[in-house]
């Protein structure tokens, strides 16, 4: 076993008895209930995150700890993005045109609560280790795929010779441009980044790490420093977030999260809305929550620490990009907009050749910017050779 396999094997809480041990049994009144919950989805929380919960329903708890609400089943679904209609094969969901999801773990560090795909994660039936072959057949097959990502359960919870296994045969397909992982191990058990992890990784360019942090708490010192090695191996590390009621749900604490994450040298890529699973429905929020920490970001800090915003559509539908209303009106003749402050602007559209004939010479009227007065045979940049207006 190595250190982090053990570390992972006997530091973690798996069972609710432990919990009741570690944070009161008051904390849990009906645990007869709790344990159905508990039952319905695989249970484990990492030594890492265990670590982090300060006190009992605290960001950290609600990502992990099952919830006698997860009982309460309304208008969620088991498959809700409906991932499973679009798998030609065992392990490989193939739904845009040039890119396949290859689910290669069944297994996770710990397992959230909310997750999309809890009708499978942690069964290892549902994510079959034994029937890789006809998934590589498929995509060696299917020229069109140009970029794979391997996802789960945890890829990185492989062992370092079987991770090297995949990534290399996949590697010998000619048309896979780009290979990414999808991992929330940098957050979940950041010992398992190691230098012999990171020289195998590293063999593979052009590959990409999309990890997953919820909360600025789980930038730990071990996770940045995790996050630090496999950034100097040369992946580019990029990272989704899902937004949750209770954990996440607030401009402050996003805005937070993103700088965080800017820090480790990750690129937020994504916040997606909760998805409808069946189990999940108290983690979620309203779209305007989502569209309101948007516009707390996007001009209040560095657009590198603003991700896409999307709706992941029932049903199969793919990410739909979701965007505050910053255009009020679009004509041929301009585009009335409002800046981060809600100061209102015009930008002129680019006149058609009619429209300038109509029009004879004229200066243009940009209202926000400064006019200039050419002068002939000049570049007219206002400084050297243009001479400005007062
Ligand atoms: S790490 Fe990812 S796959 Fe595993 S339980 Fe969490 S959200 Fe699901």
């Amino acid at each position: 076993m190595t250190d982090w396999q053990k570390l992972l094997h006997e530091r973690s809480v798996r069972s609710l008895q432990q919990l009741v041990d570690r944070f009161g049994a008051e904390h849990f009144p009906d645990l007869e209930r709790l344990q159905q919950a508990a039952d319905n989805f695989e249970f484990r929380i990492s030594p890492a995150m265990v670590d982090l919960i300060k006190e009992p329903g605290d960001p950290i708890w609600r990502q992990y700890v099952p919830d006698l609400q997860e009982l309460e089943v309304v208008d969620g679904i088991v498959d809700s993005l409906n991932e499973d209609a679009d798998s030609p094969v065992p392990n490989i969901t193939h739904r845009y045109p040039d890119r396949a999801l290859f689910l290669v773990s069944p297994v996770c560090a710990a397992y959230c609560r909310f997750c999309t795909r809890r009708r499978k994660v942690g069964d290892p039936e549902k994510i079959p280790m034994s029937q890789f072959e006809s998934a590589f057949q498929y995509l060696e097959r299917h020229t069109k795929i140009r970029d794979v990502i391997m996802s789960g359960g945890d890829p990185l919870l492989l062992s370092d010779r079987r991770l090297d296994q995949i990534i290399g045969r996949l590697r010998q397909i000619p048309h896979l441009e780009v290979i990414r992982i999808g991992t929330r191990v940098p957050c979940h058990l950041p010992e398992r980044i190691t230098p012999e992890l990171c020289a195998i990784l590293k063999k593979y360019h052009p590959f990409y790490i999309n990890t997953h942090f919820n909360h600025p708490d789980e930038l730990t010192p071990a996770a940045v420093k995790g996050l630090g090695m496999l950034a100097d191996a040369g992946i580019p590390l990029g990272c989704q977030t899902v937004l949750l009621k209770g954990v996440n749900d607030d401009v402050k604490v996003m805005k937070k999260l993103m700088q965080k994450l800017l820090t480790a040298r990750v690129r937020p890529y994504y916040i997606y809305m909760c998805d409808q699973v069946a189990g999940t429905e108290h983690f979620r929020t309203a779209v305007e929550t989502g569209l309101e920490i948007v516009k707390g970001l996007r001009g209040w800090t560095s657009g590198l620490a603003v991700p896409h915003f999307v709706i992941d559509a029932p049903g199969g539908g793919g990410k739909i990009p979701l965007l505050p209303e910053y255009v009020e009106e679009i004509t041929d003749e301009q585009v009335v907009m409002r800046n981060f402050r809600g100061k209102r602007y015009v930008w002129k559209q680019p006149r058609t050749e009619e429209a300038l004939v109509g029009a004879g010479v004229h200066e243009p009227e940009y209202g926000f910017l400064p006019s200039f007065e050419m002068e002939p045979g000049k570049n007219g940049n206002g400084k050297k050779n243009g001479k400005r207006k007062k």
